[in-house]
């Protein structure tokens, strides 16, 4: 084991150098001549070591430094230790890039390294399955160049990535992808592209499915409903027995017809997803029917009502999935609010662009349904949604009418203490002239 470099053995080295030479300085009688002689010998042997370590470090590729003697003995040797250490290290990085290589080429989606700037450092094998990317030949490729697709190119510069992004696959056509992008480490991004094909056409066969049958029920329940009328003029099918049954079956009839409406007007409104930002919905005149629907509604309950309204505020888009989203919630205050309670409707210009919502004092809502009021046929309580003849369907409605608005219902509820259901409409599908 070499001694470490200390300033006592660089003494003692030091003196036992400059002995002989001032011993026999001390003999010839020329001491000062032997230590200006020392001190050059002591300078070469220093500048030719410093030179095989330059000549090593610049130009020899081996592993192994050149040998001294003294203290560059200890120099050289340390640079040896620290290249075996770099060595090993590397070797441990190298192994842990493999793993995440095999790691990323185990994922079920395509995965691309990117910098920042755009220029790709890696994708995995996937990416050049559905994304058509060439590795290594992309390396250092802009990703714009090799995914053109215009709402990409646009995604891209938005520098937006809370939302995923889905785009035709540059290589088929016949293939949808989801592109999500995160942060990667600092200066890079990671891209993964994930085949969503068969999940989009599963949920279109869904919404076919529903659809068809909702039309499909229609004649059946036009039937039905035609003869119940005519029952209704035939005194002896109204009385005992009968009568309860043709009421019961009038008032079942009534609820199913109104299902299979709800059923397809969500199907309209999910086959309807790309709004026209040219139709301009008059939603004060909207709200002004809406009104008088929900006084009719309320019929013997006596609701108070407040309508705020501001008259010369339009909105921009579709106004059937306008109109339903407004109805749906206008009239659930209707219905959740018991008798002689107050109901707020309120349409106003706010910083983001319009605001709309509908307050009641009713029974308001407990937190653990609040969440999961908007999925399909979901009811808090279900006895009392079937009274008000409720199908669980008309918050669901609301959700997907708003999102089609870059919007989203926003529900504020406690138990006792009313709800709050509204939403605010972004200033682009906001008219004011
Ligand atoms: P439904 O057709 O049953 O009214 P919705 O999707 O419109 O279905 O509403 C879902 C549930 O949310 C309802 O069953 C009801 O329990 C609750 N809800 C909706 N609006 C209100 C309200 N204003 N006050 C209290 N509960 C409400």
């Amino acid at each position: 084991m070499l001694q470490p470099f200390s300033w006592m053995v660089l003494a003692g080295r030091l003196a036992l150098f400059y002995l002989p030479f001032i011993v026999v300085g001390l003999l010839t009688g020329e001491v000062l001549l032997l230590l200006l002689v020392a001190t050059g010998v002591l300078l070469f042997w220093h500048y030719n070591n410093q030179k095989k370590l330059a000549d090593w470090l610049w130009h020899d590729r081996s592993m192994i430094p050149p040998s001294g003697k003294g203290s560059w003995e200890i120099v050289f040797n340390g640079i040896y230790k620290m290249q075996k250490r770099n060595r090993v290290r590397r070797k441990e990085l190298a192994n842990v890039i493999r793993r995440f290589r095999e790691g990323a080429e185990a994922l079920p989606d395509a995965a691309v390294v990117y910098k920042t700037d755009g220029s790709i450092i890696w994708c995995n094998r996937l990416a050049e399955a559905i994304l058509g990317f060439r590795w290594p030949e992309d390396s250092g490729q802009h990703i714009g160049n090799l995914i053109r697709t215009p709402v990409f190119i646009e995604y891209m510069q938005g520098r937006d990535f809370s939302e995923p992004l889905e785009i035709v696959s540059p290589v088929d056509a016949e293939k949808l992808l989801e592109l999500r992008i995160m942060p990667y480490t600092s200066g890079q991004n990671m891209l993964v592209a994930r085949d969503v094909t068969l999940i989009r056409q599963l949920e279109s066969m869904r919404r076919n499915f529903v659809s068809s049958v909702s039309h499909e029920l229609r004649t059946p329940l036009t039937v039905l409903k035609g003869y119940l009328e005519m029952l209704e003029d035939v005194p002896d099918a109204n009385q005992g027995m009968m009568g309860k049954a043709h009421h019961v079956m009038a008032e079942q009839t009534t609820r199913m017809d109104s299902l299979v409406e709800q059923l397809l007007t969500l199907s309209r409104i999910e086959a309807t997803p790309d709004v026209s930002l040219d139709e301009r919905v008059d939603v004060p005149a909207m709200l002004n029917i809406i009104e008088a629907e929900a006084v009719a509604l309320s019929g013997d309950k006596q609701h108070g009502f407040s309508f705020n309204i501001a008259t010369e505020l339009f909105a921009c888009g579709d106004s059937d999935q306008l109109r339903s989203a407004i109805s749906n919630l206008v009239y659930n205050a209707v219905y959740y609010t018991p008798a002689e309670g107050n109901i707020v409707v309120s349409w106003q210009p706010c910083r983001e662009g319009a605001e709309f919502y509908v307050q009641d004092d009713g029974p308001g809502i407990a937190p653990e349904h609040l969440s999961r009021l908007t999925e399909r046929f979901y009811r808090v309580d279900k006895a009392r949604s079937r009274e008000t003849g409720g199908s669980g369907l008309g918050l669901s409605i609301v959700k997907h009418a708003l999102s089609h608005h870059q919007s989203e219902l926003l529900i504020d509820s406690e138990p006792n203490q009313g709800s709050r259901f509204g939403f605010v409409l972004p200033s682009q599908f906001v008219s004011t002239d």
